[in-house]
């Protein structure tokens, strides 16, 4: 039976930069890259321009930056295995990694699977209609595209999210509804303050969209008041879900510590180490907080030096 001394389950910013420092520390790691979603890379091969990741003055693709990460931890001997984990068992040493191939052991494992932003079943937000065409899950990542500005662009949620991403989001638009389902937001007094009192901001309250509308990119969404009934159809330039995420941890059936939402907890701050000795998590699938590739990254790069280290500790 194969037997690793490091398994890393998942392939974005965080899995593929742990897999780097694992492999230069010649512990010929192995990496899940997931196959059911056909996209090893993560959140970030769904992101055309990625243009906050240190080192690319010009900006860079989502799919291209995976790409180099992915290379960049093969050349150092990274075993990239195209394959999902359908589920881990952690209560004893080595741990086993049972994928859909077949089992392999683990002495340490890190844990990178991601988070996915949530998205709603509304017509025309979906992959071959305008998804990527001015509806997106991720202000930040794709606010300032040239497509999105000086437009009327709508934020759906209610949470810190949603008015987080409207409030960056009126640095591009006209103007930036947020469409809640309520009539009252579930965002921080004093972020929904801010939001209430942005002058380039309104709330439509009671609201969803339900249908999105356009040629090459959208131009109109249609939406329905909740206690009216009345739908009302408005010029729109984007549409951006903020209505939370959900972290990949399914496959974990509660053999780690998690919050409330499913994020694994970190048991030690400032470190990667979980609620079990020697399983290490890196990246979105533990940080609700600020979701990015290069503090994926970096927290992968601490994984991998927590596992060395840790291996180190327990090879005698
Ligand atoms: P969240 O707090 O769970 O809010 C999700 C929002 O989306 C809610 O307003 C919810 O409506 C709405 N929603 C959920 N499902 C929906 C559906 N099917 N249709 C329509 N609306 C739907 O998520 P979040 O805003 O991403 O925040 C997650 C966590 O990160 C929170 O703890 C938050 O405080 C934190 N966070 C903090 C900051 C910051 O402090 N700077 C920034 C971002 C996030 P309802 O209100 O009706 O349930």
């Amino acid at each position: 039976m194969e037997h690793r001394k490091i398994i890393i389950i998942g392939s974005g910013p965080a899995g593929y930069t742990a897999a780097i420092y694992a492999s230069r520390a010649n512990l010929s790691p192995l990496l899940y890259e997931g196959f059911f979603s056909g996209l090893a890379g993560g959140q970030l091969m769904t992101t055309t321009d990625v243009e906050n990741y240190p080192g690319f003055p010009e900006g860079i693709s989502g799919p291209e930056l995976m790409d180099a990460f992915r290379k960049q931890s093969e050349r150092f001997g990274t075993t990239l295995l195209r394959e999902d984990v359908e589920k881990v068992d952690l209560s004893t040493r080595p741990f086993k990694v049972f994928g859909k191939k077949g089992l392999v052991l683990g002495d340490a494992l890190i844990i990178a699977t991601g988070a996915t932003a949530k998205r709603l079943d509304i017509p025309g937000t979906h992959e071959g209609e305008f998804w990527q065409k001015g509806v997106t899950a991720c202000a930040v990542c794709d606010g300032a595209m040239p497509l999105f500005r000086n437009k009327e662009l709508y934020v759906i949620g209610g949470g810190d999210s949603a008015v987080e991403e409207a409030t960056f989001l009126t640095k591009y638009g006209s103007k930036v509804y947020i469409v809640h389902r309520r009539d009252e937001l579930r965002a921080s007094k004093i972020m929904a303050a801010r939001a209430i009192n942005h002058p380039k901001i309104e709330i439509l309250w009671n609201s969803e969209i339900i249908d999105v509308q356009g040629d090459k990119t959208v131009q109109s969404v249609v939406v329905k008041n909740v206690q009216t009934g009345q739908d009302t159809k408005r010029s729109a330039g984007g549409v951006f879900f903020a209505i939370g995420h959900k972290p990949n941890t399914d496959f974990l059936e509660g053999q780690l510590e998690t919050n409330p939402q499913g994020y694994i907890l970190i048991k030690k701050p400032g470190t990667t180490y979980t609620s079990k000795d020697g399983v290490f998590a890196a990246g979105d699938v533990q940080d609700p907080i600020y979701r990015q590739a290069i503090s994926a990254a970096g927290s992968g790069c601490m994984a991998a030096l927590d596992a060395e280290r840790w291996l180190e500790m327990h090879s005698h």
